[in-house]
C-alpha cells in the first residue's frame, strides 16, 4: 500500500522524523522438523510445520524451515534444486558430507533438505515393515546439526530455533553444550521453543549417541536430564533444555501436567513454571476450505450445502457405498494407534453398524489388528461399510466432505486437526472430550439446537456408542438443528493467525531472556 501512495504522489514522500528509530530486523525463526506438509507426513505435525511459519511470515517473521531429504520426497514434483554440499562436524569429531536442496514451501517459506543417504535415504519416515529404525538418534541428530551448520555458513544465524516432538528436541541441549564448551560459533544468543504435539511418543534410544550429539559430558544423562529408565529419552532433553515448551492446545497442556497423560514427563511440565503453555494449532484454510477445494466433487459453502450433497454421493459411488442421501455417513481418517481409541472402535463399530442405519467410510492405517477388524466390517456389511487401508490426502479430502459426521473417539489428543477440518466441512465431529477435541468442539445443546458436534467424557464403549446413537438420531428426527449445527462447524474459524502471534510473543520473550 505504502508504495502505490508513494508512486502517485512521488513528491509527498516524507523524511523520516529526526527521532525515528530505525524499525527492527524481523526475528528470525528457524524451524528444525521431521514432517513439513507435502514433503512428509506423517499426522497433524506435519500440517502444522506447513503452516505455522506461513502465518509467522504473514505476522513479519523470518522464518526458515530444515527437513530431512527422504527417498520418497519427489525432487521434481515439489521444484527442489541443488544447493550445494555442506561438511557437518558432530560432536565426536566426526564430520559428515551432506547435500544441501532447496526450495521455497508454501507462503515463501525458504526451505532446506538435507540429503545424507546412509540415514535419510530411506522410504519411510520413522519407519518401515520391519518397524522403527534403529538409528533415529543418530538420524535426526545429524539433521540438528546440519540446520545449525547450514544457518552458520548461510550467515543467517536465528534468533530461536523452534524444535518439534522427539525428533528435533535434543537441538536445545545442543546449543546448551556449544554454549558451555565455548563452540557455539555464531549460536550463542539463539534460544529455543520446543512444541510437544505428542507427549507419548518420546523417542527412547540407546545413550551410546550422545557423543554423537555433542551432549558426551555427564550432566546429560541424569535422571534429572536425558535419562530415563536406563535409556536415553529425547523428549524428555527437550522438556529440561529448551528455553520454553508449548504443547498444541490448553486443555492437554492441563493434562499432561499429570499422569498418565504426562506420559511419565509431568513432573518435568510443572517445573517449567510459566515457560510452559498450551497455544491451539489452528487449520490451514488456504488447503481446508470446500469453497475452492479442487480435491472434492463439488465445491460448497454454509450459504448452501447443495454440493456436500454432490460429494456424499461421490464418497459412496468411490468407495461401494449404497448411494442413498438418507443415511447418514459417519466418516474416519485417522492414524490406527492406539491413541485414536482402537479398543472402542472394536467394541462400539459393530454395535452401532448392527443397531443403527448408518453407513461407515473409514482410511486410515497402523495397527495390523485393527486393518483387520475394518476390512472384516466392511466384509459383513457390505454397501454400508468402506474400510480403506492406507494414506491418501486426496482420499482424506473427500471423506471429510462426504461424510455426515466424523468419528474420533481418541483417548487422549493433543490437538487433533481432523476434527477442525472435519468441522470446516460440515461433518459433525463425535468425539472424546479431551485435549484439543474438548476445546474446538461444542457441545449439542438439544433445546437450542446450538453446538458443532456430540462429545462423551467416559472413555467407555457405553458412552462412545450413545453418543452416535444422539448423533445419528438427531439426523433422524432434529433435521433443522442438524441444518443449523452445520452452518454453526463451517463458521467457526481456529485461525493460524491467533496462534502465530502468540508464537511471536513466546519467541519475544525468549530472546528477551538471552540479551
Ligand atoms: P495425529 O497428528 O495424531 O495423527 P491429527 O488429527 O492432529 O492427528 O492430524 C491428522 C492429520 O493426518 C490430518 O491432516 C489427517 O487428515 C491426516 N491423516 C491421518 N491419517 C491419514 C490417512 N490414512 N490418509 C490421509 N491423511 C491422513
Amino acid at each position: 500500500m505504502k508504495t502505490k501512495s508513494h508512486r502517485a504522489r512521488p513528491h509527498a514522500v516524507p523524511s523520516p522524523a529526526p527521532d525515528a528509530t530505525p524499525s527492527p530486523r524481523p526475528l528470525r525463526i528457524l524451524f528444525v522438523s521431521s514432517e513439513c506438509a507435502p514433503y512428509a507426513k506423517c499426522g497433524g505435525l506435519g500440517d502444522v510445520v506447513a503452516s505455522l511459519p506461513k502465518a509467522l511470515r504473514a505476522a513479519g517473521a523470518d522464518v526458515r524451515t530444515v527437513l530431512p531429504l527422504y527417498a520418497s520426497i519427489d525432487r521434481a514434483r515439489h521444484a527442489l534444486e541443488p544447493a550445494g554440499g555442506l561438511q557437518v562436524p558432530c560432536g565426536n569429531g566426526e564430520i559428515n558430507g551432506c547435500g544441501i536442496w532447496r526450495t521455497v514451501a508454501a507462503g515463501g517459506i525458504p526451505t532446506a533438505f538435507v540429503e545424507h543417504d546412509r540415514y535419510f535415504a530411506r522410504d519411510g519416515v520413522y519407519a518401515d515393515r520391519n518397524g522403527d529404525y534403529g538409528d533415529q538418534a543418530f538420524r535426526f541428530g545429524l539433521l540438528c546439526m546440519a540446520a545449525a551448520e547450514l544457518c552458520r555458513v548461510r550467515g543467517w544465524i536465528p534468533d530461536v530455533v523452534h524444535v518439534h516432538d522427539w525428533p528435533t528436541a535434543m537441538m536445545p541441549a545442543m546449543l546448551d553444550a556449544w554454549r558451555k564448551t565455548g563452540t557455539s560459533r555464531g549460536f550463542e544468543r539463539t534460544g529455543s521453543v520446543l512444541t510437544v504435539h505428542n507427549q507419548a511418543y518420546q523417542g527412547y534410544t540407546h545413550p551410546s549417541v550422545l557423543p554423537y550429539i555433542g551432549l558426551s559430558a555427564p550432566e546429560y544423562y541424569t535422571p534429572d536430564t536425558f535419562e530415563s529408565c536406563g535409556a536415553l529419552n529425547l523428549l524428555k532433553g527437550g522438556w529440561v533444555y529448551a528455553d520454553a515448551v508449548t504443547t498444541v492446545s490448553p486443555t492437554y497442556a492441563a493434562e499432561i501436567r499429570s499422569e498418565p497423560a504426562g506420559a511419565g514427563l509431568s513432573d518435568f511440565v510443572r517445573r517449567r513454571g510459566d515457560t510452559f503453555q498450551g497455544i491451539l494449532n489452528g487449520a490451514d484454510y488456504d488447503i481446508w476450505d470446500p469453497e475452492r477445494d479442487p480435491r472434492i466433487a463439488a465445491s460448497y459453502g454454509h450459504n448452501s450445502l447443495i454440493g456436500k450433497i454432490l460429494c456424499k454421493r461421490d464418497l459412496q459411488h468411490r468407495l461401494g457405498l449404497a448411494l442413498d442421501d438418507a443415511v447418514p455417513v459417519l466418516g474416519m481418517v485417522t492414524r490406527l494407534a492406539d491413541q485414536k481409541g482402537l479398543g472402542l472402535l472394536r467394541d462400539v463399530l459393530p454395535w452401532v453398524l448392527g443397531e443403527m442405519h448408518v453407513q461407515l467410510a473409514v482410511l486410515g492405517s497402523g495397527d495390523p489388528a485393527a486393518e483387520e477388524m475394518l476390512r472384516d466390517l466392511q466384509h459383513r456389511y457390505p454397501g454400508r461399510v468402506a474400510a480403506v487401508i492406507g494414506y491418501s490426502e486426496d482420499l482424506s479430502h473427500r471423506i471429510y466432505a462426504g461424510s455426515d459426521f466424523f468419528l474420533m473417539p481418541s483417548l487422549f489428543e493433543p490437538c487433533g486437526l481432523a476434527q477442525m477440518y472435519a468441522l470446516r466441512y460440515a461433518s459433525l465431529p463425535v468425539v472424546h472430550a479431551v485435549g484439543g477435541l474438548e476445546d474446538t468442539v461444542e457441545q449439542y445443546n438439544e433445546g437450542s439446537g446450538d453446538g458443532t458436534g456430540f462429545k462423551f467424557y467416559a472413555a467407555t464403549a457405553q458412552a462412545f456408542h450413545d453418543t452416535v446413537a444422539w448423533a445419528v438420531s438427531t439426523w433422524y428426527d432434529r433435521p433443522t438443528h442438524m441444518t443449523r449445527m452445520r452452518e454453526r462447524a463451517m463458521t467457526v474459524r481456529f485461525d493460524w493467525a491467533a496462534s502465530a502471534a502468540r508464537y511471536l510473543d513466546l519467541y519475544r520473550r525468549v530472546v528477551s531472556w538471552r540479551p
